[in-house]
């Protein structure tokens, strides 16, 4: 009879370790492309943005209305001369004692005015003494110092950094540079990342219609969910599809992704499964670390390096390998293999933002593993459960709107504050 020694456990990683030998090993890309802010959505950027002008140029009017001076309005009614126009994209001479400017909104304010009064608190008044001169204004309000004037430099002064170096480009940040005068900004090349699924039991959506799966065959879920997670973490990705759960071929798609290009990321085949190759091929090719981390949906996860077969680069590929179980899978790419892309682009704030929230619920069986719940904020205010936290009910993370990061055998009672996670803030 086979005595069978009971195994060997080693003692589970830290997610936080495990984050930051991930992101110890990460070198930022040196490439740099010069890209039209236009095309720049979504791209990091290699340089600070730093401001050649103040913004706005001038002091201008916040509103259509009348530039003044607050000294010759001391009581409501006052009568002023209209003695200029001066619409937005022109600029107007100085204003002397007893006059106004019509002015409109963004128009730079009149040397001598420090006031605008708005249209609607005035009257302009054809005096039949001056029907064939200017206008006369009536002023009904008494204006403070300085209202209604948009100052200059009031957005962006000149010389300042409006966006380091590091900074994701997203639509707002987009138009402040475009305030600044760039049309074009230098930003890191994308990682270019190889993805692949194991697993024989995998079968295309599109392929093989449901009432024709076999017995023991599920679609693959995982490539779609990871091809577009590293879309939107701004990769360039090639879709390796489904590569059968033997040596030889796993062997041969990761040599050929090693060559060309920054991560080869691949979902399944990381347990300790006699079915699981990914960890013997990638040894062959390279080297691997096979961690057991505390967390749950996750636990094992692979992380290491492909040697290159081209001699002129220094490098070959990172490979990191997510577990098979698509809400381990999801939860382990937000985790750890997004933080690390991000890091790849130069992005300098790589923790997401977490906020404590209260509990709608009981969770009374803590984890030994750190848990990331699947929760959804309702109308209160609060967060409520989803009530199948397996780690294979993809229908958790769509029903979710994010996750609690309840610490190691934390139970929960109703009210708890507990720290909450944004799927939003990892979708950016
Ligand atoms: P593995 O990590 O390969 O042992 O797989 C763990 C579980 O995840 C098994 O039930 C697999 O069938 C499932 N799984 C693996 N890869 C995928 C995938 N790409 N899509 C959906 N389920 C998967
Ligand atoms: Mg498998």
């Amino acid at each position: 009879m086979a005595s069978d020694k009971p195994l060997q456990r080693a003692p589970l990683m830290s997610l936080d370790e495990a984050l930051s030998q991930v992101l110890a090993q990460g070198r930022v890309l040196t490439e740099t492309e010069h890209v039209a802010i236009l095309d720049a959505d979504g791209r990091f950027l290699a340089e600070d943005l730093i401001s050649a002008l103040q913004v706005p140029p001038q002091d201008n009017s916040a509103m259509d209305g009348y530039a003044v001076r607050i000294e010759d309005l001391a009581t409501p009614g006052v009568k002023l001369e209209v003695t200029q126009r001066i619409p937005a994209g022109q600029h107007g001479h100085a204003l002397l004692a007893g006059e106004a400017a019509r002015i409109f909104t963004g128009a730079p304010i009149p040397p001598g005015a420090n006031a605008v009064v708005m249209q609607e608190d005035t009257q302009t008044e054809e005096l039949e003494s001056h029907s064939l001169g200017n206008p006369m204004l009536r002023v009904n309000v008494v204006p403070a110092n300085g209202q209604w004037i948009r100052r200059s430099g009031e957005d962006v002064r000149k010389g300042d950094i409006v966006l380091p170096q590091g900074t994701r480009l997203n639509p707002a940040s987009l138009g402040l540079a475009a305030s600044i005068g760039r049309a074009h900004v230098s930003v890191v090349r994308k990682p270019r990342v190889a993805l692949f699924s194991t697993g024989d039991e995998l079968v295309m959506p599109g392929e093989v219609a449901p009432e024709d799966m076999r017995p023991g065959a599920i679609y693959n879920s995982n490539r779609f969910f990871l091809r577009a997670l590293l879309v939107r973490s701004g990769c360039l990705v090639t879709d390796l599809g489904i590569v059968p759960d033997n040596l030889p071929d796993t062997l041969k798609v990761l040599k050929e992704a090693a060559h060309d290009h920054d991560l080869v990321l691949t979902s399944g085949g990381v347990s300790v499964g006699e079915e699981d190759h990914v960890k013997p091929a990638v040894e062959q090719l390279g080297k691997l670390n096979l961690w057991q981390i505390s967390m749950k949906p996750g636990k094992p996860f692979a992380f290491g390096q492909l040697d290159s077969t081209d001699t002129t680069k220094q490098v070959g590929a990172y490979f990191m390998g997510l577990p098979g179980n698509p809400v381990s899978s999801y939860v382990t790419f937000q985790l750890l293999v997004r933080p690390f892309l991000l890091a790849l682009q130069g992005q300098a704030q790589i923790a997401s933002n977490s906020y404590l929230i209260q509990a709608n619920f009981d969770f009374p069986k803590p984890d030994k593993r750190r848990e990331f719940l699947r929760v959804k904020r309702n109308a209160a205010g609060s967060l409520d459960l989803f009530p199948n936290q397996s780690s294979g009910v993809l229908t958790s993370v769509v029903w979710g709107d994010g996750v609690i990061d309840n610490p190691s055998m934390q139970a929960i009672k109703h009210g708890d504050w507990v720290r909450y996670f944004p799927f939003a803030e990892w979708l950016q």
